[in-house]
């Protein structure tokens, strides 16, 4: 019999390709977040929708139209969910389609399966276990702390279990850059040890992107966290891109505005370069664009 956790783990995701398609995950940690805080086992649509629409905005990949309404609706299909049928819902199967407002006219709900909702409820860990998988699964280590507050997620794991997969790829990376960020040039050191720099992955290895040079860029923390949330990207021609949406004072023209339309420091071999199919994936799955004015 598949665990609980299991049934997590197999959630049936909608996939072409490399695309990322959060919006089950994100649902699921949304639920969990809002139970955690002693919330009813069945929830509004009208609440999810407005939650689910930001979390997708923010996580998600950019696109022209967000839908809540389709993880809510076909997250039934996986057994971890269930709506109670009124109105315009009576005869639709699971995997019939259903929009948005036919959800809001008949005030739909919807929440774990009674018996998963209490479970869950008495095992604080399990939850943990859920929550660390779907993060490790789907989103790229720099994000989970962010996403664990926007669903109102407290599980005092602020520390990340991030595996190690390739013990190999942080040395390498930082080598390609010579222990510098390739936006900035942060290369701060102690006792010859660099401190606040990270090896990035340009296609997330959580969507196939491989442990090698071409796919890596040497980032201080905050780089990597800005080049993870989308807030800029590298042209074909390896120009720092920043979106069109990013904005600040003082900090974002130095940390951030100068650079748009600059190359990113240069690895010390051409072919440590970074290939143009894993920038593509960045352009398309993660970065908000359009970018700003050249
Ligand atoms: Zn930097």
């Amino acid at each position: 019999m598949e665990t609980i956790r299991q049934q997590f783990q197999s959630i049936n995701i909608w996939r072409r390709g490399s695309e990322r398609a959060p919006h089950k995950p994100l649902l699921i940690l949304l639920a969990l977040g809002h139970y955690q805080r002693g919330g009813e086992r069945l929830i509004s649509f009208e609440w999810i929708n407005e939650k689910l629409k930001e979390l997708l905005k923010d996580f998600g990949p950019r696109r022209q139209f967000y839908r809540p309404e389709y993880p809510f609706w076909r997250l039934q299909n996986d057994g971890l969910w269930e709506i109670p049928k009124r109105g315009v819902l009576l005869n639709k199967t699971a995997n019939d389609d259903v929009n948005r407002k036919e959800l809001l006219s008949v005030s739909a709900v919807g929440g774990f399966p009674e018996g998963l909702y209490q479970r869950l409820k008495k095992n604080p860990g399990l939850v943990r276990e859920i929550v660390r998988d779907i993060l490790d699964k789907y989103f790229s280590e720099t994000l989970h702390d962010d996403i664990l507050q926007s669903v109102g997620l407290d599980l005092e794991m602020t520390t990340s279990r991030s595996r190690i997969r390739s013990p190999h790829f942080r040395n390498n990376i930082l080598k390609a850059y010579e222990y510098r960020c390739a936006i900035c040039g942060f290369d701060i050191r102690m006792a010859g040890n660099p401190v606040g720099l990270e090896a990035a992955h340009i296609q997330w290895h959580q969507y196939e992107g491989p442990d090698i040079e071409p796919n890596g860029l040497a980032l201080c923390s905050l780089h990597h966290k800005l080049f993870d949330r989308g807030v800029f990207t590298l042209s074909p021609e390896l120009e720092i891109l920043v979106s069109e949406y990013a904005s600040g004072g003082e900090n974002f023209d130095f940390w951030l505005k100068r650079h748009h339309g600059h190359k990113i420091l240069h690895p010390q071999r051409p072919d440590y370069y970074p290939d143009p199919k894993y920038v593509t994936w960045h352009v398309r799955e993660v970065f908000r664009g359009p970018s700003r004015y050249l």
